[in-house]
């Protein structure tokens, strides 16, 4: 067995394999280590080899779907082995090779491979997330990137330059990637493949096959490395699947930078369909989430990964949600009909990777049947928008299929075809027929119940039905002796603990009646499965298509129902390099800050070509960072096709969007966190436009005082005076500011904030100027330092701000301009005259009692002192 087990592992490779024996897939050595380690199930040994005992565990079959969806998700592939004959067969090859049958292994074989991107099982895919699976091919320097999610068939091919190739793949957010053995450009995690797959041969050859045509002419222009990556998907699907393949739709042409370029620590940063620890809860696409499908979630995550550059697909987006914006009660309608509806995308990949069962063909039938209601009633719609148009004749036009699975199929088949019976009555007669026998002989069977037991006298005889034995009758074992004479017609079959079980010819007869009617009947049920699966399959492209239009429409109903919900803007897109948001709003924070009753402090931002970098001061948590991101994610929003949570916006387009965050806020990466940050920086200046929008915090932060002051002072610069893009910058360097009299288009900002009797109040509120003061201590109070260490910190603070007068400060030297700290005038100290002039203007003396009074006034006398 061993030799067998050996030899199946050689070909599974780095996956671990799952070897089928009777109830149990076995795992064995250092695969049972990893997989008992992440399943937290019992490790033991067995036997030994090369002189060490063998590692084994196992997981039940029937139970393997969770525990296979726990090792996919700890990132293994498993390789599932199975039994592919039975022991007699097994027996009757040994007799037929001479051997001996008790020597004979029965064969096994891996019949699939189970890898993240290759998942269509309902319970292993999460409903609101695209399972993506990506190729790389390289072709003279270009990068091919051949994508697809299998659980839809949803294909896509396009090229870039190895210099996005990171930006490119944070967009697709893939779950495997695959690459071409040895090749150089590597992402962190991938999963080498035969180097030979990857030809623009193989690919188009390999294309025109599953799609059964002799060109591609009619799909697109495709170049040499998006077709040598198409090659090396589709090899890898075949290896995965040995050799039967999945659901794929003809692939999409990607023309290059069809979409805003955001790099993975912008949407990092940003947390657009992951918050920073990982989840989908605290995400811009869970706050903006009000979709009624999967499908539709699925979509609007892959609509905000990819905002759009066409001024005209944007305004057909923004079209179609302020239809459904504008009519309160159609929407509910149609989010309440989307709501019921079965996942026909996914249904769909099921049935064309050969794991369908009769249910996915209900789920399409209801899928499609709901389709063109929807389609109907929104034909008689008054002023559709372009896209709506667009959409309704993918709806319809499945009548024929509809009405065939709904002749065929019963209301709710089941998910197991093994047991038959989800064809409907009427549907053929001749199973009808068969059903009628086994029918007719089951009542055949309950009538010689009632006659046995007149005929015997013994009320309590019982036909049964076992597994083993099929039917055969059963009285209590006082009763045996009486049916045990020989000319009793009944035939004795076995000895129970307190019964005894016989046989009649009259009930054998009846038995074989229904096994052989019941045999038939299932094998005509097969037959006609297999026919459904093949009208399907046929209808697959265009069964898609009406996946994906529901799907639109319910991201543009759960877009308008987001916006409905918050008051949002219809944002206007604009071809020119400004950015206006009136009262823009964070949508992740501001929801957080409603669920504990706190209101959010709405903020405008607006930027134009003679005003395009914002400089933005002001203490820590004074909602710098937010004022930040929340002009970045409308920005997002407004070009995915989404209303955004403002009063107004009006935005011109962004090429390429970028977000930073000083070094101090990332988790480090291997390298050293100002190295990430620094590295991370580099790619902006490298790469951002005239058209692009920058937001930076706290850059330079990483790093000691003077290094980042100098390296946050020259990435301004180059920000302002090279690349002239609209940036937001938030910084603590007050000595920043003086950049506002050598940099025209540079404002300053800062965020407000009050101290008053020593505590700091922080009013998120965006105002003009520079920021008066950083008012750490006050902050380092608030969180709570203890009094003693604020205090000293308060001495050692003046003896600083002393020096810096003196000698000129951080920033002497850097011009002949003013000091900064010369040139804002600091706001006066708050003397004790003040304060008690302020206690006593805020006290009602009426409300006092003469205890309390004798305490204020005590206390003036304190603060006096
Ligand atoms: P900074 O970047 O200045 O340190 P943050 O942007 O991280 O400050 O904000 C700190 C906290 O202040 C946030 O977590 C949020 O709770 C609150 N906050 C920020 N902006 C606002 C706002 N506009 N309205 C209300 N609360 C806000």
């Amino acid at each position: 067995m061993m030799e067998q087990y050996l030899a199946l592992k050689r070909e599974a490779g780095g996956s671990l394999l799952f070897y089928r024996m009777g109830d149990f897939f076995e795992l064995f050595f250092e695969d049972a280590k990893i997989a008992s380690e992440i399943l937290d199930i019992a490790l033991t040994s067995r036997g030994e080899h090369a002189g060490e005992p063998i590692a084994m565990c196992g997981v039940p079959v029937h139970s393997a779907e969770g525990y296979l969806a726990r090792l996919i998700k700890a990132g293994q592939r498993v390789a599932i082995a199975e039994q592919v004959e039975t022991p007699d067969e097994a027996k009757a090859r040994a007799k037929r090779e001479g051997k001996p049958s008790s020597k004979v292994l029965v064969a096994r074989d891996i019949v699939r491979f189970v890898t993240a991107g290759t998942l269509t099982e309902e319970a292993l895919l999460e409903p609101r997330r695209a399972n993506v699976l990506v190729a790389l091919a390289e072709v003279r320097g270009a990068i091919g990137i051949a994508s697809c999610d299998i659980s839809t068939g949803a294909m896509a091919l396009e090229e870039c330059t190895s210099q996005m190739l990171s930006a490119e793949l944070a967009r697709l957010h893939a779950t495997e990637v695959i690459v071409p053995e040895g090749w150089e450009h590597v992402p962190d995690e991938n999963v080498p493949h035969d180097r030979g797959a990857f030809s623009s041969d193989a690919g188009s050859e390999r294309l025109c096959a599953v799609h059964g045509v002799a060109t591609l002419d009619g799909f697109g222009e495709f170049s040499r490395a998006m077709l040598a990556a198409a090659g090396g998907l589709i090899g890898y699907l075949d290896h995965v699947g040995r050799g039967k393949l999945p659901l794929l739709l003809p692939p999409r042409l990607r023309a290059n930078a069809s979409s805003m370029a955001m790099d993975e620590a912008t949407r990092g940063s940003l947390e657009i369909l992951e918050s920073q620890n990982g989840n989908r809860a605290g995400s811009l696409v869970a706050a903006l989430d009000r979709c009624s499908t999967g499908a539709g979630s699925r979509l609007l995550a892959e609509d905000l990964s990819a905002p759009l550059l066409d001024l005209q697909l944007i305004e057909e987006r923004l079209a179609l949600v302020q239809f459904w914006r504008d009519r309160p009660i159609e929407r509910a309608n149609l989010r309440d009909v989307l709501r019921a509806l079965p996942d026909i995308g996914r249904a769909l990949g099921r049935i064309v990777a050969g794991r369908g069962s009769p249910r996915d063909l209900g789920q399409i039938r209801d899928g499609l049947g709901e389709a063109a209601r929807i389609h109907d009633w929104l034909t008689r719609e008054a002023d559709r928008p372009p896209l709506l148009d667009a959409l309704l004749p993918r709806l319809a036009g499945h009548g024929a299929l509809i009405d065939l699975l709904a002749c065929a199929l019963v209301a709710s088949p089941p998910t197991e075809r093994g047991n038959g019976g989800y064809i409907a009555p009427g549907y053929d007669a001749s199973l009808d027929e068969l059903r009628d026998i086994s029918g007719n002989a089951r009542r055949a069977i309950a009538a010689m119940e009632a006659r046995y037991r007149d005929e015997t006298g013994i009320a309590a005889l019982k036909i049964r039905h076992n597994g083993v034995l099929g039917y055969f009758i059963e009285v209590p074992s006082r009763h045996g002796d009486a049916l045990m004479a020989a000319d009793s017609g009944f035939t004795h079959r076995q000895t129970m603990k307190g019964a005894v079980r016989f046989n009649s010819l009259a009930l054998h007869e009846e038995a074989s009646r229904i096994a052989e009617a019941g045999g038939h009947a299932l094998a005509a049920e097969d037959s006609h499965f297999e026919e459904l699966v093949g009208e399907v399959h046929a209808a697959r492209e265009k069964i898609a298509a009406t996946a994906a239009a529901l799907a639109r429409l319910d991201v543009a109903a759960g877009n308008a129902e987001r916006a409905a919900q918050g008051d949002w803007a219809r944002p206007e897109i604009v071809d020119t390099a400004e950015l206006e948001i009136v009262g823009g709003r964070h949508p992740v924070v501001e929801a957080a800050l409603a669920k504990t009753g706190e209101r959010f402090v709405a903020n405008s931002c607006t930027l134009a070509p003679d005003d395009r970098l914002w400089l933005i001061g002001g203490p820590n948590m004074g909602g710098k960072s937010t004022f930040l991101r929340q002009n970045a994610l409308i920005v997002v929003m407004a070009q995915a096709g989404c209303f955004v949570p403002a009063n107004a916006a009006r935005i011109g387009l962004v090429d390429r969007l970028f977000s930073r965050v000083g070094a101090s806020d990332n988790l480090a990466r291997g390298r050293s966190t100002f190295m990430v940050e620094m590295v991370e920086t580099a790619a902006i200046l490298a790469q951002a436009t005239e058209r692009s929008f920058v937001i930076l915090d706290e850059v330079g932060r990483g790093t000691s005082t003077y290094d980042g002051l100098a390296l946050a002072w020259a990435v301004v610069e180059a920000v302002h005076s090279r690349i002239a893009c609209r940036c937001l910058f938030a910084t603590h360097y007050h000595e920043l500011a003086r950049l506002a009299d050598s940099c025209d288009s540079l404002s300053l900002h800062h965020v407000r904030a009050r101290e008053w009797k020593g505590d700091l109040v922080l009013l998120h509120e965006l105002a003009e100027g520079p920021a008066d003061r950083s008012y750490g201590l006050a902050v380092a109070k608030l969180a709570g330092i203890p009094a003693p260490v604020v205090q000293r910190a308060r001495q050692v603070l003046t003896k600083l701000e002393q020096a810096r007068s003196e000698t000129g400060g951080l920033a002497a030297g850097l011009g002949e301009l003013p000091l900064f700290a010369a040139a804002a005038a600091p706001e006066p100290e708050q003397g004790p005259e003040d304060v008690l002039a302020e206690r006593l203007r805020t006290t009602d003396l009426d409300a006092l009692s003469p205890r309390d009074a004798l305490d204020l006034l005590y206390e003036l006398k304190r603060t006096l002192d």
